[in-house]
């Protein structure tokens, strides 16, 4: 049974600004970044041909964990555009899951057996330089009346469907009121059971996590499900473990999926520190994804040998339940393919 009421707890920092204020002034001009971080200013000429194809945006909870003056910084690393988005690299592309094959409505993906995905919203509270869906059509996937409607009706259809994913863009851009009606149309559908919450806004401006979205969940009869996107620790501060603490209140399952990416967390003490943290602020590691390659953003690829030595390595120093499953989307494939990693060597006598 879920509890019902989350207005006892502390709403991190409620009273400074509303998370839609928050979210429309979000920095969008790669030369305002540079001067806010105190980065060189010949930083500026890079950030400025990466944002012509993928624009910068960067909320203010997101820029304070970031170290000024650091261009090594893991989290700048996620949002600073950079001259290298601009190299055509072969074998880098912009649709590298394929969506467009399983997208029999607009803003409806339906690729594995019992879920679908909805694309809710093409807007995000940041722009993360690796996204996959960095070129997806989104103006082709708008989810007016109609629209949705038709997606009710398809997932009403069929009974093997027993969960809807809200994905995006960022789901939760969606304000409060619209995802009310929405949550409640699927209720209305018997045999869905599941409703699962991709999202990073509760990461980058934990505000998000409002008091009525977190009743909302927790009135709901379907069992929700939110897979928070962290990739590294630094990204994990109070307000974010409010956020969560708020949302396990509501009777909300909280996992997280990372990206292995190149110069963010490629190293074992990185990634260690990463679910550690996780676990800290009641998250568990759920997927560490390898790179998709898309183009645009193939300088944060790491070989899977090199993630698979990774994971391994980690296994070493874990418990089992802190150690992500390593996985790859292979378009085409029924679910995701998890990538063997070699068992832990025994120690020495
Ligand atoms: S928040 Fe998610 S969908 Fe939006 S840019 Fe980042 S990775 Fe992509």
């Amino acid at each position: 049974m879920k509890p019902l009421k989350v207005a006892d707890l502390n709403h991190p920092s409620e009273s400074a600004n509303s998370w839609q204020q928050l979210l429309s002034q979000a920095i969008t001009d790669p030369a305002e970044l540079v001067s806010a971080l105190n980065l060189p200013p010949e930083t500026v000429n890079g950030a400025l041909q990466g944002h012509k194809d993928f624009s910068v945006r960067v909320p203010a909870p997101y820029l304070q964990r970031i170290r000024p003056g650091d261009l090594n910084d893991p989290l700048l690393r996620q949002v600073l555009p950079v001259s290298a988005e601009a190299d055509n690299v072969p074998g880098y592309i912009t649709d590298p899951l394929a969506e467009a094959d399983s997208n029999p409505h607009d803003g409806l993906i339906h690729k594995y057996k019992g879920r679908v995905l909805i694309i809710l919203t093409g807007a995000c509270a940041i722009n993360c330089r690796y996204c996959f869906r960095r070129h997806f059509p989104y103006e082709d996937n708008r989810l007016g009346p109609d629209q949705w409607q038709q997606v009710v009706d398809y997932i009403a259809a069929d009974s093997s469907i027993k969960e809807v994913i809200f994905s995006g863009g960022d789901p939760l851009a969606t304000n409060d009121k619209r995802l009310d009606k929405l949550i409640s149309s699927l209720e209305a559908i018997p045999h869905l059971q599941r409703l699962r919450i991709h999202s990073r806004l509760p990461v980058v401006i934990p505000q998000r996590i409002t008091p009525e979205l977190s009743n909302r969940l927790a009135s709901s009869r379907l069992q929700t499900v939110m897979v928070l996107h962290i990739n590294h620790a630094n990204e994990i501060d109070n307000d974010v473990a409010t956020a969560v603490a708020q949302l396990k209140q509501s009777g909300v399952t909280v996992l997280n999926q990372a990206v292995l990416l190149r110069g963010v967390n490629d190293s074992v003490d990185a990634l260690e520190a990463l679910s550690e943290t996780l676990f800290r602020a009641g998250i568990l590691p759920y997927y560490l994804f390898t790179f998709d390659p898309v183009a645009g953003a193939a300088h944060f690829d790491i070989a899977d040998r090199e993630a698979q030595q990774l994971v391994s390595e980690l296994q070493s120093r874990l418990p089992g339940y802190l150690v992500p499953k390593l996985a790859r989307e292979i378009p085409g494939r029924a679910s995701k393919t998890l990538l063997p990693v070699a068992s832990t060597p025994a120690p020495a006598e």
